[in-house]
């Protein structure tokens, strides 16, 4: 305790400085200064990058004498008295304060739900208030609705011209350090340090004339007299946007310079000979698209360039990814290398071990499986056909990356699905081989921008074209109740010969359940509902054989319909099938819901998507509505991250999504577009070397450590 009275004794005097620890501002001392560590507000470059999340227009104070019914106003003023009526318990009651200000003018403040107010305003307490006046026919005079308010008494009650009569930043509190303390600290840290150097490039700032730091970072939180209030609260103030400009633009050329470093290991040179061409022809079982191709060029340039190709290709569901991770397996393939697969899922993995296994028929590649349920013989035998490089397709799930498999000459890795194989998954492949290319599959597409943003150490390539023939899937919700018409409508579809897919949902990872929930459905629909048609079952819980079995008696189209998990979210590829029925469909995930709907919709016949639910909240039921007027991933992609924020959508912990102090990449994918740009064309082209040797030293030294960049050289 006396140690920190000294120190803040000691701190008034304390010239401040950007690393300044907050503790030693004034005002601050341990127990505030934890809780702004843990906002992540340890400096006062930290609080000087703190944006409010909104302004308020404070600028008409005026005598409540003054007010006219109508106008938008403050008025500070003290509590008379206060009184609930109604349900104080529930938080029902009406809650109504009146208000003296110091020239005696009087005015009401109501707000429903208010109950908890009346431990707020004790009489004789000072506040600002904020709102509409209006007239109040009840009391006979002046009276705002709910309107905002800020308590003006108290030790932290500063001037009264930094929270009044201007526009006013509000600031998300950090513990009990509340947007009045903040805004104090802010004025006066403003106050006593020096204006701060600009590091963004010179011909940057100009060219799209932008404010400098210093200007920028004091109207961020003292806007000027003249600020456009919705251009503030729309954070696109010439201020607000050179901060999120310059983060982005800090971030991007980390990442940039970050890629630019893995360009440059050594890696596997493989040739585009004739042959490998030949073939790629002999495999292909139609005409790529003119998106296929074009990935493909991309996808073969860097792999014939003797560095490691970090890669991700990004497509919807169904717009033939797989192909195109065929067309690279050749490559490899006919350099002499082998090429791992792999998958999140045992499903998965099987589905692709049959998939590639159609595909390369013609070519005599022996192509193995390797999961977790393989018996310690069978695991031994196939860990030697990988070991002595006869296996030249290894297709597996997280199983592969264990350390006794060993492969003899591994070239291309391709891996299926970012969202669920970590960073450090990815690695311990790497490791396998001697940098082997890398090929990054996912079927949750997001814009290019986010992507190189996201996945920062990843080139993207992007199939943005779908097969030729498909017609768009016709996709409804059904309640529940109205069930029965839906079987009806199934057997319509059977009976015309098609297939189709019901799922159960997956609640919190236990397969356990819900392969319990989907037996019981199987033995409903075989038994009760569809006993002459010949019902199949879909499982994690089958063993692998099983699993292969259920999936090509399906494929034959020796099952009409296949009860399952979601463990044929993906890959699976029945072009017969068509429709999807998805229970409970309000207990899925938008992408989810997605990559089922995408099993569907593979051949020529009009396709189905039927989502049955319960009644639904109103998070539910905007997903459901997204679905049903959409068809398009990134679309989708980019509601599922509206709706879930950027943090849960790409998992902050897998991804490289760094922490983020002014820009959103969702609301900026604007200026993160531009920045990217700028960023790029910077690290290439500087305007002098030293620019970028200036750049490099203050990202080092400012941001490295903030977004988990490693840079060298
Ligand atoms: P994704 O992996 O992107 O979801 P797939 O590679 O599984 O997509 O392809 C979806 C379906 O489209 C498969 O049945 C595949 O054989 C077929 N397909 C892929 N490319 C083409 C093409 N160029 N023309 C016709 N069908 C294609
Ligand atoms: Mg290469």
């Amino acid at each position: 305790m006396t140690t920190g009275c000294l120190l803040q004794a000691a701190a008034v005097d304390l010239r401040l400085d950007l690393s300044t620890p907050l503790m030693y501002v004034k005002g601050v001392g341990p127990a505030r200064a934890a809780m702004l560590e843990a906002k992540g507000l340890a400096t006062v470059e930290d609080l000087l990058t703190y944006a409010p999340f909104r302004y308020e227009d404070r600028s008409n104070v005026k005598p409540i004498g003054e007010l006219a019914p109508g106008e938008m106003a403050t008025v500070l003023a003290e509590v008379r008295s206060a009184k609930v009526s109604g349900f104080r318990r529930r938080n029902l009651g009406l809650f109504e304060a009146s208000f003296k200000d110091a020239a005696g003018g009087t005015l009401l403040g109501k707000w429903f739900h208010g109950a908890y107010l009346a431990d707020v305003f004790t009489p004789g307490l000072h506040v600002a208030l904020f709102g509409k006046v209006e007239w109040d026919s009840y009391s006979g005079g002046l009276v705002m609705m709910h309107p905002e308010y800020e308590i003006l008494t108290g030790e932290e009650e500063g001037d009264a011209s930094i929270h009044t009569g201007r526009v006013v930043p509000v600031y998300e509190a950090a513990g009990k350090v509340t947007t009045r303390l903040l805004r104090n600290l802010l004025h006066r840290i403003l106050g006593s340090i020096d204006a701060l150097e600009d590091h963004l490039p010179r011909h940057i700032l100009d060219q799209l004339k932008l404010p400098d730091r210093w200007t920028a970072i004091r109207a961020l939180h003292f806007p000027p007299a003249d600020s456009d209030l919705r251009l503030l609260n729309a954070f696109r103030s010439p201020a607000q946007y050179r901060l999120i400009f310059e983060e982005f633009f800090w971030l991007e050329c980390g990442l940039e310079l970050k890629r630019a470093k893995a360009r440059l290991y050594p890696g596997i040179a493989f040739e585009l000979s004739s042959r490998v061409r030949e073939r790629i022809l002999e495999m292909l079982p139609f005409k790529p698209t003119g998106a296929q191709k074009r990935v493909l060029k991309e996808i073969a340039d860097a792999m014939a360039r003797p560095h490691p190709m970090y890669r991700l290709l990004q497509g919807d569901v169904g717009s033939g990814k797989t192909l195109v991770a065929a067309e690279a397996a050749i490559v490899a393939i006919e350099n002499g290398y082998q090429v791992a697969v792999l998958a999140p899922t045992e499903i998965l993995a099987t589905q692709h071990y049959l998939y590639f296994k159609k595909l390369f028929q013609k070519l005599d590649y022996v192509i193995i499986l390797l999961t977790g349920s393989n018996t310690a013989r069978e695991k031994a035998q196939l860990r030697k056909l990988v070991g002595h490089g006869l296996a030249k397709v290894v297709v597996g799930t997280h199983a592969l990356l264990e350390p006794d498999v060993e492969f003899h000459k591994l070239g291309l890795a391709i891996v299926d699905e970012q969202h669920r194989f970590g960073v450090e998954q990815r690695q311990k492949l790497m490791e396998k081989g001697s940098h082997p290319d890398v090929l990054v599959m996912t079927a949750t597409p997001i814009p290019r921008t986010l992507a190189l943003t996201v996945y920062g150490d990843l080139d993207v390539s992007v199939i943005d074209e779908m097969p030729p023939g498909r017609k768009p899937i016709v996709t409804k919700h059904v309640e529940e109740a109205r069930i029965e018409q839906v079987y009806s409508f199934l057997r319509k579809q059977i009976d015309a010969g098609r297939q189709a897919y019901v799922v159960y949902p997956v609640i919190e990872e236990s397969e356990t359940q819900a392969m319990k929930a989907a037996a019981k459905m199987h033995d409903h629909l075989s038994r009760v509902v569809f006993p002459d048609l010949r019902v199949g079952l879909l499982h994690g819980k089958l063993s692998p054989d099983e699993k292969e079995a259920a999936m090509e008696r399906f494929q034959r189209g020796e099952t009409q319909i296949l009860v399952s998990t979601t463990v044929i979210e993906v890959g699976v590829d029945v072009p017969n099938a068509t429709v999807m029925l998805i229970e409970q469909a309000e207990r899925f995930g938008l992408a989810q819901l997605h990559q089922l709907r995408g099993r569907v919709g593979r051949g020529g016949e009009q396709s189905y998507c039927i989502l049955v639910t319960g009644k639904l909240n109103p998070a539910a039921k905007e997903r459901i509505r997204t679905l049903v007027d959409s068809n398009d991933g990134f679309y989708i992609a980019e509601m599922d991250m509206k709706l879930r924020g950027p943090g849960e959508f790409f998992g902050t912990r897998q991804s490289g999504l760094p922490a983020l102090a002014v820009g959103n990449i969702l609301r900026d994918a604007d200026i993160l577009e531009i920045a990217r740009n700028e960023a790029a064309a910077f690290v290439a082209h500087p305007p002098q070397e030293s620019d970028l040797r200036a750049a490099i030293a203050y990202l080092r030294e400012h941001w490295q450590r903030r977004y988990g960049l490693v840079l060298v050289g």
